[in-house]
């Protein structure tokens, strides 16, 4: 681990750490993100949720709207046939949204766990349009070059997010955008997440004040997520004659206080060597620029009467 630096409320907003330091980015007071979109890119519905629900609901309680876009349609988890999974994976991908406070889902039905066979180009179009229509700042998704990353689905969405944030500003790419009325766009701020272990990161934000709503976008993910967990738990016990006083009194309590108990693990762990009680980690890269150039500065001080 290397130097660590706060980022508190004055904002050393421009600090760049995209090479080791690691910096903590706290709650910031007031709306300083106000009128600034940032788009989560996520394959399956409880990707977001455990990897930057905390992040999200931060970014969002500070200004930024925020949209989701799932890439897979995740027909193989849900433990139902291939098209109810479908159906319920959508669903609780709406419900997780709302509770997190996201202005609009984009579902864009890859066959899930086979993105690797969908044109590299066709996902890339249509994220450069998305980034161009909501008018993105930032974007929030996985790592593209995910270190251990066994899950197709998420390498690939992730090299097709970073490829699209930097060609979404040049207008020679998908011109008749432009003719369309959607401008090229400039993508200055990137968070990937830090998926699995030994992906590097060089953020660690604290979400201590968002783990409520981190749990809220959990629990509703009951066909992947173990949102469910609690209740069924309570259930199995009640069946043997038994009962968890920590698990409550209903189900909806029960699975939210599962979550709190046994499904938060790597947030704590994050935290701890920074004294924060949930953390989540991200690879950022900052390419927000000074207003003033090189060029410009060094023509106002050297300049001299033709
Ligand atoms: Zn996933």
């Amino acid at each position: 681990m290397g130097k660590h630096h706060v980022l508190d409320s004055m904002g050393a907003a421009f600090a760049r750490a995209d090479v080791g330091e690691i910096i903590v980015e706290k709650d910031r007071p007031g709306q300083p993100h106000a009128g600034k979109v940032f788009v989560a890119v996520h394959a399956h519905l409880d990707d977001v949720p455990y990897y930057a629900a905390g992040l999200c609901a931060k970014l969002m309680q500070e200004g930024y709207t925020g949209y989701l876009v799932r890439t897979s349609n995740d027909e193989k988890r849900g433990g139902q046939s291939t098209a109810r999974n479908i159906l319920s994976n959508e669903q609780e991908h709406a419900k997780m949204a709302r509770a997190l406070g996201f202005r609009d889902t984009y579902d864009l039905y890859y066959q899930n766990h086979e993105l690797n066979n969908i044109s590299s180009l066709d996902i890339r179009g249509r994220l450069i349009f998305l980034f161009r229509f909501l008018k993105a700042d930032t974007v929030i998704s996985f790592n593209p070059w995910g270190h251990g990353e066994e899950n197709p689905d998420h390498s690939v969405t992730g090299r097709a997010v970073e490829e699209a944030a930097w060609m979404a500003a040049v207008e020679t790419d998908y011109p008749e955008h432009m003719e369309g009325g959607f401008a090229p766009r400039e993508i200055l701020e990137r968070y990937y997440f830090h998926g699995r272990p030994g992906q590097p990161y060089n953020r660690v934000v604290d979400i201590g004040a968002h783990i409520e709503k981190k749990i809220d976008a959990i629990v509703e993910c009951r066909s992947q997520g173990g949102g469910g967990s609690g209740s069924k738990l309570r259930a199995e016990l009640a069946r043997q004659g038994k009962r968890l006083p920590v698990l409550g009194n209903d189900d909806r309590t029960a699975d939210r206080e599962y979550i709190r108990q046994f499904l938060l693990d790597d947030d704590r762990e994050y935290g701890k060597p920074h004294g924060l009680a949930f953390a989540e980690r991200f690879y950022h890269i900052d390419q927000r620029r000074p207003s003033v150039s090189k060029v410009d500065e060094y023509v106002a001080r050297n300049a001299v009467p033709a």
